[in-house]
């Protein structure tokens, strides 16, 4: 069983526009742009022994603003730039209904199926309640990025950096490993 670290796209990995305290998820690749702080951040995760699997809600594909092909340039430059063994994405909008959607936590229970995941020993990163609140549901500890979308439900941790994020985990994990 390996461990995970689950990286919410919009807001970690990518850089979004936020428009009346929303965020808005990029439509174009030429609009889609990285977050320089995430590439320490995987890297250092990485490196640690972590599998790293990016997560997103991109309902955009099931209302027709968002096509399929826009969205494969998109994340075949995040796999290019970033050592992520997966990236997985829940297509659907909010009425379907689907598992996937999160805070469902449909993504995370596929991502263990697929990879052989210790939900237990994983972690989520996200600057979002709903990732919280995903992971919580299946027992992943969840460190969240400061930020107007966290919420008020359960977290595990608030902090106010990537690195602050990157370093807190492996002090973590280092007690993981020790116990
Ligand atoms: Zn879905």
């Amino acid at each position: 069983m390996k461990q995970a670290i689950f990286i919410e796209r919009d807001g970690i990995l990518n850089l979004v526009k936020v428009e009346k305290q929303v965020q808005l998820a990029p439509v174009t690749f030429e609009e889609f742009a990285i977050n320089p702080a995430a590439l320490p951040l995987c890297e250092h995760l990485k490196g640690a022994g972590f599998l790293l699997i990016a997560t997103t809600n991109q309902p955009g594909i099931s209302r027709g603003t968002l096509s399929r092909r826009e969205m494969d340039r998109m994340h075949d430059s995040l796999r290019k730039l970033f050592p992520l063994d997966d990236l997985l994405v829940c297509p659907h909008d909010v009425d379907d209904g689907c598992t996937c959607r999160k805070p469902q936590p449909g993504l995370l229970m596929e991502a263990a199926f697929k990879h052989h995941v210790d939900l237990e020993r994983s972690f989520i990163i996200s600057d979002k309640w709903q990732d919280a609140k995903a992971g919580r549901a299946v027992g992943c500890t969840s460190m969240l990025l400061q930020s107007p979308w966290i919420g008020t439900g359960h977290h595990d941790f608030v902090l106010s950096s990537l690195p602050a994020i990157a370093g807190k985990i492996l002090q973590l994990q280092t007690r993981y490993l020790a116990a």
